[in-house]
């Protein structure tokens, strides 16, 4: 597609010259040493084209785009029984928020928010080791992105072992009504070494194919899920994958997309192509600030929005 190299290209190059470029996440400290000059954009279509711009191949931590692949997990593991254990609805609240815990029971509003996505993890531990719950998890990544070498980063996950008060309060606080099945300790273990998952956006952009294309693998014919299930995490990872950024989201870039505070943003243009975009420095939501402008030109030039 000679049009999408050059746009690529284009959409790379004037990502680099721009100096907005949002604040970087600090409030896990080692997220804090993440260079906010970096910009990465990787694009996969359906032909199995590979257009990538930028720092497509520098590995950076996905943080909570790690949900959309535990989403697929717990999905498969207990189907829509999941749905009793968390909600689907956006929150319009912060992407660390408890204040709906309390109104709710103690069931999270969706599984994309943090409190939601404990409770799905906790859901793929049950019955497990968190090793063996953790290594499902990234076996699963490695499979989608055909890549055996991606790893977890070890001082992001200590980082925010050490400092994730936040999500302890909203892991105790679910416990206290029963949404755990396991030890707080185990679930939150398994939550932050994933959320330290370290990708590229090509090796995310790849993993992401089965989403953008009735949930098999375009180039293999594999089935990771149905049709119907790939076409519901697109509709949760449009309406609620980006926090309170949601609706604008979609009001820019008009594609599903799930987004992480270490500046990566997963995007799905169905029949078309999956999309990653990296750059740390975020906006006031906790999604990145250039990974959202680029998002935004490359659906607008390349007439992507799945708005028409
Ligand atoms: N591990 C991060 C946290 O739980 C993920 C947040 C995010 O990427 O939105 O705070």
């Amino acid at each position: 597609m000679p049009d999408l190299d050059r746009i690529v290209r284009e959409i790379a190059e004037e990502m680099a010259a721009r100096t907005d470029r949002g604040d970087v996440a600090t409030y896990i400290p080692e997220l804090a040493r993440a260079d906010p000059n970096r910009f990465g954009i990787a694009v996969v279509s359906g032909e199995g084209e590979v257009v990538v711009g930028g720092d497509a191949d520098m590995a950076f931590s996905i943080q909570s785009i790690s949900k959309v692949f535990t989403l697929t997990l717990a999905l498969g593991k207990i189907g829509n029984l999941l749905w009793k254990r968390v909600g689907r609805e956006p929150s319009g609240s912060p992407f660390n928020s408890i204040v709906q815990l309390e109104n709710e029971h103690g069931i999270p509003r969706n599984p994309f928010i943090n409190a939601g996505a404990i409770a799905v993890t906790d859901v793929i531990l049950s019955g497990h080791q968190p090793r063996e719950a953790l290594g499902e998890i990234l076996r699963f990544l490695q499979f989608l992105a055909e890549d055996p070498a991606i790893g977890i980063d070890e001082a992001v996950a200590a980082s925010e072992q050490r400092t994730g008060f936040r999500n302890r309060a909203l892991a105790n606080y679910m416990k206290s009504f029963g949404v755990l099945e396991n030890p707080v300790d185990y679930t939150l273990g398994v939550y932050f070494h994933h959320c330290a998952i370290a990708m590229s956006c090509r090796q995310l952009a790849m993993a992401g194919r089965f989403l953008a294309h009735n949930g098999r693998n375009p180039a293999t014919g594999f089935s990771v899920v149905s049709p119907e299930r790939a076409r519901r995490i697109n509709a949760i990872m449009l309406t609620c994958g980006h926090y309170d950024g949601s609706g604008e989201f979609a009001y820019r870039v008009g594609l599903p997309g799930k987004s992480g505070v270490g500046g990566g943003i997963l995007a799905v243009a169905p029949g078309r192509a999956s999309i990653a975009v990296w750059s740390p420095g975020l906006d006031a939501s906790g999604n990145s600030h250039l990974g959202r402008i680029a998002l935004e030109e490359l659906t607008r030039r390349l007439g992507w929005s799945i708005f028409g």
